[in-house]
């Protein structure tokens, strides 16, 4: 089969079964090879590897993972594009299409399938509005996965690669952070896509931490702690905590709380890192077992 990578075989599909894109499915199709490229180089595809694409479309990516890695499954929302499916990728026997919406599939059992329960690469070229719910969903509910490595909103992508102090840093980083290195691999203009998509893209790769990156008493409390200081940005630390009816800890508790981390009195959560979230999540719990 023709390489998709290249724009007039992707358009020659398309014409070949009257595609009609569906927005609701966020359907962008990726028309440059030199991007693919960087993505199977990025994840690190290699014949020992099995694969999980999210969001194959017309397949694409899927031909470049299947030369580059030992068994793929691609995972499929839309039922119009599965004989697309079939025919583009009918010259490999190491794939396996799935007509389900992610959000639906049992990836543990995949995993254990497909990988002896082993760490999987996930590769994806998401919708941008299912983006968040996907990668957490992965790390959360502790799939086994060695790396993501996904094409996602640029801004998002730099959402999750932020630091302290940046603009960008927020919940999502340190979220992200907790489980995963983020590193942005390239940006992608709009025109690399077909139809062209309003906002510019980026691939990033997120390489999931052995260990998550801090050990908190009580990871629940520190993702509420987290999610208060970034709702109200805008305000120091102690009233966005104290403001929000997560946190169980009066203003003086707070306020001590950062004096025992040595934190100024009108510090922003923006400033604070993961570690720092940590050991201030820590004392709020030690602070409520106290009698
Ligand atoms: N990977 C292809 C490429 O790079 O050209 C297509 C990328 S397109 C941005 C996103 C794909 O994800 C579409 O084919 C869409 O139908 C599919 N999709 C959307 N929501 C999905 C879901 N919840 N589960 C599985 N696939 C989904």
């Amino acid at each position: 089969m023709a390489d998709l990578g290249k724009p007039q075989n992707t358009i020659a599909i398309l014409q070949k079964y009257h595609f009609n894109f569906q927005k609701k499915f966020g359907q962008n199709f990726l028309i440059d090879p030199r991007v693919l490229d960087k993505i199977i180089v990025a994840a690190g595809i290699t014949k020992e590897d099995f694969v999980l694409e999210i969001g194959p479309g017309i397949g694409t990516m899927t031909q470049y993972l299947c030369e580059n890695a030992r068994e793929v499954t691609a995972v499929e929302i839309d039922r119009n594009l599965i004989p697309i499916l079939e025919d583009t990728l009918h010259d490999y026997e190491n794939v396996e299409i799935i007509n389900e919406d992610i959000l639906k599939v049992d990836i543990n059992r995949l995993a254990q399938e497909k990988n002896n329960g082993n760490p999987i690469k996930v590769v994806a070229n998401l919708p941008y509005y299912i983006t968040t719910p996907i990668i957490m969903g992965l790390f959360e509910s502790h799939v086994p996965v060695d790396s993501i490595t996904i094409m996602v909103q640029k801004e998002v992508a730099e959402r999750m690669q932020a630091g302290p102090g940046s603009k960008d840093y927020g919940a999502l980083s340190l979220a992200v952070q907790y489980y995963a290195k983020p590193e942005i691999i390239a940006h992608v203009p709009p025109n690399c896509f077909m139809p062209r998509p309003k906002v510019g893209s980026a691939v990033i790769r997120l390489v999931r931490h052995e260990k998550a990156a801090v050990q908190p008493e009580n990871e629940e409390l520190m993702f509420r702690v987290i999610r208060a200081s970034f709702n109200q940005r805008r305000k120091t630390l102690v009233n966005g905590l104290n403001n929000s009816p997560e946190i169980p800890a009066s203003k003086e508790q707070i306020a001590a709380a950062l004096e025992q981390l040595g934190l100024n009195p009108n510090v922003r959560g923006e400033a604070l890192t993961l570690e720092q979230f940590a050991r201030l999540s820590d004392i709020l719990e030690q602070q409520r077992n106290i009698p």
